[in-house]
């Protein structure tokens, strides 16, 4: 069973082993989205890394979800 661990711009939404989803959150102001990504979880040790662009303060903020 993998697990993802968020680092930096994320919340865990749900996660089951070896997909997780997940909801950008900007590390600036707070703002989390309402919609959600899914992806594969990452192998222990590996980073799932991403960006987007927040929509209420216009931060460019990084993804980082650790594979645990
Ligand atoms: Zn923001």
């Amino acid at each position: 069973m993998k697990r993802g661990t968020p680092i930096s711009g994320a919340v865990i939404a749900n996660q089951n082993g070896s997909q997780m989803s997940y909801k950008n959150k900007c590390e600036m102001c707070g703002n989390i989205n309402t919609s959600t990504n899914s992806v594969g979880i990452p192998i222990k040790g590996n980073k799932y890394t991403n960006n987007f662009r927040c929509m209420k303060c216009g931060n460019q903020q990084r993804i980082v979800i650790m594979g645990e």
